[in-house]
């Protein structure tokens, strides 16, 4: 049986007991950091995979480094926990694991992160698919990723998100699945919650990291899989708007989202006649063995914790 818990204050407890103050800090200015962490179920194995754990913990430390959230936690106590709640929890499906780093102090008129204490809760829920469809059709957003010289997109901050939100809300509402962001510059960024990829003759493009995308997880995973197993070159570059509209391939990467083609923006549609590409084709394939941890090559990558 399956019950929901909560690692909340240092404690194992039921979700519904784990609560905070209305005046707790981070509720009022978005002062914290979080983390998205798949766990996939593997039924043969009767097991949970849990993927690149280490990684995403990693994110979620320099984050909180950024933010001046200490945490009384290593990545490997971190995982630790992790690992306690999911085989608390007894879940045996597709789960999403919310790590939450968050300023805890109960004080509200106060904007300097060194006086403000911390905390760190963790959640895990039952998690199907993120996206509705696997043929996106995704607008450019009117909303411009947010600069690192406002708030740094390379971490994931909670209040960075409404930037996100907002673009969206405006795409969904258009009637589109997704949005793609342009950086201030006015180059490619990324989706709301995920890395964008292009085909082009036979290489992938993709934002370098300096263009104010989120270091994602999925993504340097894809950039391993081209070229190791696919042994197709990958280039980290910037990238023009108009040049998603003639690419051969598109498709974004997240863990939420896993590989996710999109097939058509701003109205016009990528690609052959609305079909995934050969390149995403394969990418998915090898992306979904490896993080279900069927692929012994990659099984580093996988925390296999056993029901
Ligand atoms: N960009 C943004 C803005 C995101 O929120 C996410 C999801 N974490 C990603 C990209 C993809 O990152 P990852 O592959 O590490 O999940």
């Amino acid at each position: 049986m399956s019950k929901s818990i909560a690692f909340f204050d240092g404690n194992f407890i039921p979700t519904n007991e784990a609560q905070i103050s209305i005046m707790t800090h981070a509720l009022h200015y978005g002062t914290a950091v979080f983390e998205g962490i798949r766990g996939n179920w593997n039924n043969e194995k009767n097991a949970l995979s849990i993927f690149r754990m280490k990684e995403h913990y990693q994110r979620l430390l320099d984050g909180c480094k950024l933010m001046m959230i200490d945490l009384p936690y290593s990545c490997e106590d971190l995982c630790e926990i992790t690992i306690e709640l999911i085989k608390r929890s007894g879940y045996k499906e597709d789960v999403y694991i919310r790590p939450l780093a968050y300023k805890s102090a109960e004080i509200v008129a106060n904007l300097k992160l060194q006086e403000l204490e911390s905390n760190f809760c963790l959640i895990v829920i039952p998690f199907g698919k993120y996206l509705t469809t696997d043929h996106l059709r995704c607008c450019t957003s009117a909303w411009r990723r947010i600069d690192d010289t406002m708030i740094p997109p390379r971490f994931k901050i909670s209040g960075i998100y409404v930037n996100s939100i907002l673009a969206k809300t405006e795409a969904t509402l258009a009637g589109f699945d997704e949005a793609i962001l342009l950086n201030a510059d006015g180059h490619v960024c990324e989706g709301t919650g995920e890395n964008i990829f292009l085909a082009k003759d036979n290489a992938l493009h993709t934002p370098s990291l300096s263009e104010n995308v989120l270091p994602g997880i999925t993504r340097n995973t894809i950039i391993n899989l081209a070229q190791n197993e696919l042994s197709i070159p990958v280039i980290e570059r910037s990238i023009d708007r108009s040049e998603i509209y003639v690419a051969d391939e598109c498709f974004l990467t997240g863990t939420a989202a896993h590989v996710t083609a999109v097939t058509e923006i701003d109205r016009r549609q990528i690609g052959q006649n609305e079909a995934i590409g050969p390149i995403t084709k394969l990418l998915q394939q090898h992306y979904f063995e490896i993080v279900k941890g069927n692929n012994n090559k990659y099984l580093e990558w996988c925390s296999l914790i056993t029901a």
